[in-house]
C-alpha cells in the first residue's frame, strides 16, 4: 500500500460539488482509499490567464497499484466530470494533479512524480501540510512554504461535506 497526495483544483460551475465529486469517484477505483482531505480553499488563478477564483484542495490516498495507473484514472475522472480541453493554465471543472506517490520518483512525458511545480503553489503546499505536515520529498527533504508564491489562497471555503469524517493529519 503507497500513500499518495493528489490535488484537486476547480474554478467552474460549482466548484465545491465538483471537488465532492472527485473525491467520491476516486474513493471509488479499485484499490483507492481516500485516507484524509483538506479544508477547500480558494485561490488566486495563476498562468497569467483571465479566470475566476479556484477552489482547491489536497486528499491523501492508500493506492495498491502504481503511479500511472493512478494519472490515468484520474485523467478519466476529470473527462467525467466534463473537463474540456481548453487553454494551458486557464479555466477548468476539474484537474487532478498525483504530487507525491509514496517515495517513488517518475520521470516519463506522461508523468512526472514528485510534481514538478508542487513547491512553488501555494494551493498546493498549504492543504498538503494541513493534512500531512510531515511530508517529505523522495530525497526525504520536508515540504515547506518557502517557496509558495505563486496561486496565493485568498480564503477558506471550509471542510468539504463527503469527506468531513475522514481522519485528518494522516501521514
Ligand atoms: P496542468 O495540470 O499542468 O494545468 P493538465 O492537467 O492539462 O495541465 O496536464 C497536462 C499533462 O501533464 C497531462 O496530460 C499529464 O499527462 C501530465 N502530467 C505529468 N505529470 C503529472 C502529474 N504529476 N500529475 C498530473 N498530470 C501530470
Ligand atoms: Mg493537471
Amino acid at each position: 500500500m503507497i500513500r499518495a497526495y493528489v490535488a484537486l483544483g476547480s474554478n467552474l460551475g460549482d466548484r465545491l460539488a465538483t471537488l465532492e465529486s472527485a473525491l467520491r469517484a476516486l474513493d471509488a477505483l479499485p484499490g483507492v482509499t481516500v485516507a484524509a482531505v483538506s479544508s477547500a480553499y480558494e485561490t488566486e488563478p495563476w498562468g497569467g490567464v483571465e479566470q475566476p477564483r479556484y477552489a482547491n484542495a489536497v486528499a491523501a490516498l492508500d493506492v495498491e497499484g502504481d503511479a500511472l495507473s493512478l494519472l490515468r484514472a484520474c485523467k478519466a475522472i476529470e473527462r467525467t466530470l466534463g473537463r474540456e480541453p481548453g487553454v494551458r493554465f486557464g479555466p477548468r471543472t476539474i484537474d487532478l494533479d498525483v504530487l507525491l506517490f509514496g517515495d517513488r520518483v517518475v520521470d516519463s512525458p506522461e508523468l512526472t512524480v514528485p510534481h514538478p511545480r508542487m513547491l512553488e503553489r501555494e494551493f498546493v503546499v498549504t492543504p498538503l501540510l494541513e493534512i500531512a505536515p510531515h511530508a517529505v520529498l523522495p530525497d526525504g527533504s520536508p515540504v515547506t512554504a518557502e517557496r509558495a508564491i505563486e496561486g496565493r489562497i485568498t480564503g477558506v471555503l471550509g471542510r468539504l461535506s463527503a469527506f468531513r469524517d475522514a481522519p485528518r493529519g494522516a501521514g
